[in-house]
């Protein structure tokens, strides 16, 4: 097969080419549409699983920038602070891994920190360690009536 053949061939609507490399995949099923394995799993890496990696990294870099700030904090000796500093540090808000209500409380943890949430600050803030082993005796059962509702 000389050149001018192999691009006559590339032309041809009927060849299929690989997504991920672009050569031409001329053998195996009908509906083959990778050259080969390898390029099968690179090409649904880089399109179907990429973007989602990438939307978890985002969230992720912003909890443990926030986890960073807390723990600053605590190794000054900080367990309050106004959210306007804390804002000021960069923190953002809008990320932490829990949060419960609690006798009229806002408690919230940022991974292995944790702090109550008030208007104007953040306080008690402090590593949870044993609270959070501790936590699973504190689940209660949900009312059956609310399980399994038709
Ligand atoms: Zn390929």
């Amino acid at each position: 097969m000389n050149l001018l053949n192999q691009e006559e061939q590339q032309q041809d609507r009927n060849v299929v080419r690989c997504p991920q490399c672009g050569k031409v995949v001329n053998y195996g099923r009908v509906d083959r549409r990778f050259c080969s394995i390898t390029c099968k799993n690179l090409y649904h890496n880089r399109t179907r699983y990429a973007p989602r990696l990438q939307s978890v990294d985002r969230v992720l870099r912003f909890i443990y920038f926030n986890r960073d700030v807390l723990d600053k904090l605590i190794k000054m000796g900080v367990s309050s602070i106004d959210r306007s500093a804390l804002l000021h540090m960069g923190y953002n808000m809008n990320y932490f891994t829990s949060v419960e209500r609690l006798r009229g409380r806002w408690l919230c943890t940022c991974l292995d920190i944790g702090y109550e949430l008030t208007a104007t600050r953040i306080r008690n803030i402090r590593y949870l360690c044993g609270e959070l082993d501790a936590a699973p005796d504190r689940f209660v059962s949900p009312p059956s009536k609310l399980l399994n509702e038709p």
